[in-house]
């Protein structure tokens, strides 16, 4: 079977994982050749310069735990995307997927809090156009816990999820991937500790009668 090429966009080190990682371990273990990027990573309001390199280290060691076949930093600055012509930051994400080639994208939900996972979800979205990048058959957005639930509560911001993965098999490797980012993760009952993480899956889980998954929404799948 032909292997299939899988890309996550994430906006900061630990998105690439916090809403898709059991779900891109289980591309990894199908055989698929699983590529991330991490658009923003360097020095913003949350980061201090030092800690730059601290986060690198950690998303390496991460993707080692996960099996990504390649981990890429556009190193644009944290918290500060807006900063940037959107032109500008489609084009980078456009440069890097030309690199890869992908056919499914997972990236953030479009309507989190955080402004930069809104930014990198428009401009995943805008370079994945169908003329543009006719070999992209799915394009899916991930909830990000600490900014998909915290969005302002308006008609539209719920993450409404049409496609769960089962993350039975595989949590137990995104939480241990998670675990290599000391610097992010935090005390229970913070979204981003361990336990909340393992709750969260079994919450989603418990909709579809698994004992975790992960949600997503597929904004466009071509069959
Ligand atoms: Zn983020």
């Amino acid at each position: 079977m032909e292997r299939t090429r899988v890309v996550v966009i994430g906006a900061h080190p630990d998105d690439e994982l916090l809403g898709a990682g059991g779900t891109l371990a289980r591309h990894v273990l199908a055989g698929d050749e699983v590529h991330a990027i991490v658009v923003a990573d360097g020095a913003g309001s949350r980061y201090p310069d030092q800690l730059v390199a601290t986060l690198e280290k950690q998303a390496r060691q991460a993707a080692e735990v996960i099996g990504f076949a390649s981990l890429q930093f556009l190193s644009l600055p944290d918290q500060r995307l807006d900063t940037i012509p959107l032109i500008e930051l489609t084009q980078q994400l456009e440069g890097v997927l030309d690199e890869i080639g992908p056919g499914i994208v997972y990236t953030h939900f479009p309507e989190d809090v955080n402004a930069d996972h809104r930014l990198v979800a428009r401009c995943a979205w805008t370079a994945c156009r169908p003329y543009g990048r006719p070999q992209v058959r799915k394009f899916v957005v991930f909830e990000t816990p600490s900014s998909t639930e915290w969005a302002w509560p308006m008609p539209g911001t719920e993450l409404r999820p049409n496609l769960f993965v089962d993350v039975a098999d595989t949590l137990e490797i995104k939480i241990a991937a998670m675990e290599r980012y000391e610097t992010e993760l935090r005390d229970y009952p913070h979204p981003r500790s361990s336990r909340a993480l393992r709750e969260r899956a079994a919450y989603w889980g418990s909709h579809i009668g698994r004992l975790a998954a992960e949600p997503f929404v597929v904004l466009r799948e071509v069959t």
